[in-house]
């Protein structure tokens, strides 16, 4: 069965969010040959519109308003209902990030729709639409299908291929007016802590620290080995509990969850809760000075030793690979 889906293209400074084309992958899926539309929100967006059509979009609908700069519960969910209104889809799909965690049951909700959030896998199954998704913080998988109504769901980043870009794939981009009104909270400005640089939750490369790097200056040679290797820094509630760094980089099942190609552990004991963030990353490799640290049974590889000997060793081996 051919649906119309539609995409939230999430934007960041005007740029789009690599979820985002990862997203129109999976709408693809759902949509089943019928059509899949891009939506945009905020102000001179259009050109970031276009980029979902070159990862395979059919076309976009752009609403520039500056009330929509920045995100808000009300502004965006008036915004979606209004896309909603005029499109009629079958189908929608948005990331499963801190905007999509927020703003899928509203729009759900206002719809009396169902919801498959945090889907890590989609696809066509025996006639139906089948959405993976994580249970018990990633210790169990359940698969769903929806029976009746819209198929709505929101996917996890790094998870779902985007289809490959092509620049020369063209469609209409739409300018939608709405009147965005009775906003009950208003964002004056963004002050951006911890999130210089690569984006965690979209990160292909974390290397993260827990309790084991003893001090906020511990996380230097960590930060050295995720800039040699681009990807960004992460760590485990011990080590943000210590306050050797900012709660914005906590990963585990109270934090953020990630699924990176690869993810160094350093100086984390692998406790439960800090493995329901990490354990699906593609490559773990852990470096802990007890060799019976909980962590190495996930890892794919393991260090025993020391991580002020060994992280340094490695930023200077990878450094010299790179040149
Ligand atoms: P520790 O358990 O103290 O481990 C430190 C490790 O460092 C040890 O294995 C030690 O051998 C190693 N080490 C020490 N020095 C060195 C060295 N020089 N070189 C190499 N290795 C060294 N935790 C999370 O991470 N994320 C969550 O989201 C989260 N949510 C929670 C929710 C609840 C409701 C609860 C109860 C707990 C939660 N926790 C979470 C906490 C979790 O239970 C652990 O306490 C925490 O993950 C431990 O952090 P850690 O591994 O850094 O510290």
């Amino acid at each position: 069965m051919s649906r119309k889906v539609i995409v939230l293209g999430e934007t960041r400074d005007s740029s789009l969010r690599n979820v985002s084309f990862e997203a129109v992958a999976a709408a693809k899926t759902v949509a089943e040959g019928g059509e899949v539309v891009g939506v945009v929100f905020g102000e001179a967006v259009a050109e970031a519109g276009k980029e979902l059509i070159h990862y395979g979009a059919d076309r976009v609908i752009v609403v520039e308003n500056e009330q929509l700069k920045q995100y808000s519960s009300d502004g965006y969910t008036q915004a979606l209902m209004a896309v909603i209104d005029q499109e009629n889809p079958e189908g929608i799909i948005l990331g499963h990030t801190s905007l999509g965690k927020d703003l899928a049951p509203r729009v759900a909700g206002k719809l009396g729709s169902g919801l498959i959030s945090d889907a890590i896998a989609v696809e066509e199954a025996g006639g139906n639409i089948v959405f993976t998704r994580p249970i018990y913080s990633g210790k169990a998988f359940e698969k769903r299908i929806v029976t009746e109504g819209i198929v709505f769901a929101t996917i996890r980043p790094n998870n779902i291929d985007p289809l490959e870009h092509d620049a020369s794939r063209s469609g209409d981009v739409q300018s939608l007016s709405v009147d965005i009104k009775d906003l009950r909270t208003v964002i004056k400005e963004v002050l951006r802590k911890a999130t210089e640089g690569v984006d965690l939750s979209e990160a292909k490369v974390i290397v993260a620290g827990g309790r084991g790097v003893k001090s906020a200056e511990g996380f230097e040679p960590l930060k050295e080995l995720a800039d040699v290797l681009g990807g960004a820094v992460g760590a485990s509630r011990g080590a943000c509990d210590a306050d050797y760094c900012d709660y914005a980089l906590q990963i585990g099942q109270t934090g953020k969850v990630v699924t990176p190609d690869l993810y160094i552990a350093c100086g984390i004991s692998g406790a439960i809760q800090h493995l329901a963030g990490m354990s699906n990353s593609k490559v773990i490799v852990a470096i802990n000075k007890d060799p019976e640290a909980n962590i190495f049974k996930v890892a794919d590889y393991g260090i025993v030793g020391d991580l002020f000997e060994v992280v340094p060793l490695l930023t200077e081996e990878i450094k010299a690979l790179l040149v």
